[in-house]
């Protein structure tokens, strides 16, 4: 057994800057990685399925191009299309493999376990060290339906390695990576059918974003099977056949399950260490990422921090800064809990998130209203053929200060950057209210839901 100064369990987005700066430093670093360098999201989540929706929404326009007036024959290259998608993981993962050797760290390829205090092995690396970070992230879960596990069905593991296009596609599952890949998948022409077990698409976010989703996927094709299980799954001959229990069958070649995450912890073993877990077998951390166990910290994903790449890279430098003796916490963003952070869904049309929906607002006891304008009335939607969704802001009648907005619209994921950075500031909506936007864009969209305040249009906020 060797003793080093650092050790890093594994190569994530957050445990990779920690074990390259900390060995620049001169520490003595081992990071054990089990799989591919890089972890989820440049190998098997955002990087993959970004590639990939570039392609199938690519084919999507030029479909939809026929409302323009012209009219294209769409022909996919899907083995073209795959071979783009992973060139482009190979070139992250091979930047990660760099960092990493150019930084001194020692890579141990194998899965890591505690098998003593502080103690961790990989294969035959047996280390011990004062300072360990646990950055073990989150796998794909399995639902319990007979017949499962005996099926070659994909997850988003070993999607991004298909070669062919299956004719016929079932996706189970109606959160974000259900959603994205499903339309990715239609779009570049495989039948798709999205089995739910809720009543809507998308479930934590509001019903009219579930509504225009649904109305976008239908459009592209997609068959929709809410408040349905599967009872069982059978795979011969290169077919699955699904028993769902409205007693309908399904028949595909590829069935995709994204029915949610569960943490990357069963292997660690870390009772051997006194690191203990939540109910759901999340690492517990305190507010300075630290576990039960002195010197031992988890950040990311599998600690149960908001699953999101930016917010791995945000927890990266606070605990860079809180081992360097700085007086951070976990949560110490502008936009500090979960729920006030930005995300997307890149489906098209896409959806941008920020901070507080009204319903959330008002369940907090705030005096807030919301404004909601349908892209149907903005003149570059309009113009671009891309009228279906909407832009909603939540304020605070009190103070003024803009809480939250919801952006379902063309490329919605780069404008509500804007409403970060308002609510950052700490901005009032009169401040966007009279902001001049330039014409004709969707930006220039935000003053006049903010005008809906001062009643200019389609007031929704009698209240004020
Ligand atoms: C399809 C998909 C699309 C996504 N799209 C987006 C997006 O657009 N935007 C966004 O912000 N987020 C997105 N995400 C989420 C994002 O990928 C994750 O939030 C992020 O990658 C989590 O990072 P992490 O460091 O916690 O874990 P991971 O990146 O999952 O890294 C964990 C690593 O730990 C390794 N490991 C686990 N156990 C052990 C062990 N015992 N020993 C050694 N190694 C071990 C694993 O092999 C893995 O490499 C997406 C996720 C998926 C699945």
């Amino acid at each position: 057994m060797e003793n080093v100064d650092v050790i890093v369990i594994s190569s994530g987005q957050g445990g990779v800057p920690l074990a390259a700066d900390l060995a620049k430093e001169g520490h003595r670093v081992v990071l054990f990685e089990r799989d591919v360098l890089g972890g989820s999201c440049i190998n098997y989540g955002c990087t993959p399925s970004k590639a990939f929706l570039a392609a199938a929404h690519a084919a999507g326009r030029a479909r939809k191009a026929q409302n323009l007036g012209i009219h294209a024959q769409v022909r996919v290259d899907f083995p073209a299309v795959m071979e783009r998608v992973r060139g482009i993981r190979h070139s992250f993962n091979q930047g990660t493999s760099k960092r990493l050797t150019d930084a001194g760290v020692k890579v141990v390829c194998a899965e890591a376990t505690f098998t003593g205090d502080r103690t961790v092995t990989g294969g035959d690396v047996t280390v011990k060290s004062p300072l360990i970070i646990i950055n073990t992230g989150t796998s794909s879960q399995t639902p319990p339906i007979s017949g499962l596990v005996d099926a070659p069905y994909l997850t988003n593991r070993n999607f991004f390695d298909l070669q062919e296009l299956p004719p016929r596609s079932v996706v189970i599952g109606g959160g974000y990576i259900g959603l994205e890949l499903g339309q990715g998948l239609a779009r570049l022409g495989s039948q798709v059918q999205l089995i739910v077990r809720g009543e809507v698409l998308l479930d934590r976010e509001e019903l009219e974003v579930s509504e225009t989703l649904a109305e976008a996927l239908k459009q592209d094709g997609i068959q929709f099977h809410f408040q349905t299980n599967i009872e069982q799954v059978s795979y011969e001959k290169g077919v699955f056949a699904l028993k769902l229990d409205t007693t309908q069958q399904l028949q595909s070649e590829a069935l995709l399950v994204a029915t949610g995450r569960k943490p990357n912890t069963k292997a660690l073993q870390v009772s051997t260490s006194g690191i203990e877990l939540d109910a759901q077998g999340y690492v517990k951390i305190d507010d300075h990422f630290h576990t039960t166990c002195e010197g031992v910290y988890a950040i990311r994903n599998v600690a149960r921090q908001p699953a999101f790449t930016h917010v791995s890279w945000e927890d990266y430098r606070r605990l860079k800064a809180i081992l360097g003796g700085e007086d951070r916490t976990r949560d110490d963003r502008v936009l500090g809990y979960a729920t006030y952070l930005g995300y997307a869904t890149y489906t098209e049309p896409q959806v941008g998130r920020v901070g507080m929906t009204l319903q959330r607002a008002q369940q907090q006891g705030i005096n807030a209203c919301a404004v909601t304008l349908p892209m149907a009335h903005i003149a570059r939607a309009i113009e671009w053929g891309h009228d279906l969704g909407f832009y909603r802001m939540v304020v605070d009648q009190d103070s003024d200060k803009i809480l939250g907005a919801t952006l379902v619209g063309y490329e919605a994921a780069e404008l509500v950057h804007v409403f970060i950075s308002l609510m950052e500031a700490g901005a009032t909506w009169q401040l966007l209210e009279k902001s001049v936007h330039i014409h004709p864009t969707y930006g220039e969209a935000l003053p006049s839901l903010a005008r809906l305040l001062v009643g200019e249009d389609m007031p929704t906020c009698p209240n004020m």
